[in-house]
């Protein structure tokens, strides 16, 4: 029950258990090829979004965003929401980009108001070249709207970017309709698939950014033009070589995409919507409060809970654990000690046994340190509500 990696479904596990194939094996370039075409339905993105596949954690996912998109002195404004968005400024410096950060309160979201404002101020500083934003922030549960925020790229003309790790199948996310031009995520979140793929959709016009790029190519294993040939080739169902993919793993994205088309992807962010609610409506019942300020600005994807008052989280996770459930603890600097984060996204949303028994092992572990919680209501309310 972390926010990530995730429990896996049975036919995900099974894929993860043949033995690895070759990359130009007919099982693995089909597994790869039909990865990539699911990918832009998944990102409800349009015919020319390029869908990249790369062996590496969501950090790389955030290097690639950079590298291609980001020459030396680029201006960009980041939207921060939490310790994610704190790390792609970092890796947005390492870049050389100067970057503008428009923040909240930790637990809020930067208003699209404060944003338009940066933007606006940017035409006479010199144009910006981008906005990054985070959708759902792990370390704070934050989510923040990714549609005014394209809207007003759009309007500005500058290039939509957004992380959604901890997002991506579990948020509504509409690339094409909102003109959104970098959507990336990592295997180990909401799309169900063990850790170590980086994955990645870009638009006509992020592309476009790295081909009329002036600066020194990117790193050459981060580089869209190293991997376009091999992506085009599997597409068209032929083998190609630049760099050894994860061939296991790309077996069981083929899998966990696969399940997300049968389900259809809005019933799934439709089950994180209800799982999120209920999930809230179990730890307010209980008595905790919620990192995030309102419902508005609240991932459907994760729980981040303060403790109660005179609760040592790193006393208390082992608690849980012992019940039969692993959360996590607190990660953003400005509450990792009072705060700690319960998973439900990717299978897990779509299993209430787990659900259940995560609020038990939560509540009654909050009971043994002595909290006054009332675990009784909070898992009256998760049986009584639909899902
Ligand atoms: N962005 C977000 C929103 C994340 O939650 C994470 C990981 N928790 C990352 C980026 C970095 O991903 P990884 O740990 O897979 O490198």
């Amino acid at each position: 029950m972390i926010p990530g990696p995730v429990e896996l479904s049975p036919a995900v596990l099974s894929a993860m258990a043949s033995p690895p194939p070759s990359h130009t094996s007919p099982r693995l370039i089909e597994a790869f090829g039909a990865s990539l075409e699911r990918m832009r339905q998944i990102w409800r993105s349009d015919a020319a979004s390029q869908p990249f596949v790369v062996a590496g954690s969501g950090t790389l996912a955030m290097e690639i965003a950079a590298a291609n998109l980001i020459e030396p002195g680029d201006r960009v404004v980041v939207v921060v929401s939490g310790y994610f968005s704190d790390r792609m400024v970092e890796i947005l410096r390492r870049y050389g980009a100067e970057v503008v950060e428009v923040t909240a309160p930790v637990g809020d979201a930067p208003t699209p108001d404060a944003v338009r404002e940066i933007l606006s101020k940017g035409r006479a500083g010199g144009r910006f070249k981008a906005l990054f934003a985070t959708h759902v922030d792990t370390s704070t549960g934050v989510l923040v709207n990714p549609e005014p925020l394209c809207r007003l790229a759009r309007e500005a003309g500058v290039l939509a970017v957004f992380d959604g790790v901890c997002a991506t199948a579990g948020e509504r996310f509409e690339m094409a309709e909102w003109g959104a031009d970098l959507y990336f995520t990592a295997s180990q979140k909401a799309l169900g698939v063990p850790p170590g793929l980086a994955l990645i959709v870009a638009s006509e016009r992020a592309l476009a950014a790295r081909a009329g790029r002036k600066a020194a190519p990117p790193p050459l294993y981060l580089d869209w033009s190293s991997w376009l040939p091999i992506l085009h080739a599997y597409e068209e169902r032929r083998p190609s070589y630049f760099a050894t993919p994860a061939t296991s793993l790309l077996l069981a994205l083929e899998a966990g995409l696969a399940e997300i088309e049968t389900t259809g992807v809005e019933a799934r962010i439709e089950t994180h919507a209800r799982t999120g609610a209920a999930m809230r409506a179990a730890w307010r019942a209980m008595g905790l409060r919620l990192v995030p300020l309102t419902e508005a600005v609240t991932g459907n994807t994760l729980s981040v809970l303060y403790l109660p008052d005179g609760v040592d989280g790193a006393a208390l996770l082992p608690k849980i654990a012992a019940r039969g459930a692993i959360v996590a603890g607190g990660l953003h600097p400005a509450v990792k000690a009072t705060s700690f984060r319960v998973g439900h996204m990717g299978y897990t949303a779509s299993r209430p046994d787990f659900l259940r028994r995560a609020v038990e092992a939560v509540g009654g572990a909050l009971q043994e340190s002595g909290a006054d919680v009332n675990l009784e209501a909070a898992l009256k309310v998760l049986d009584s509500g639909p899902r």
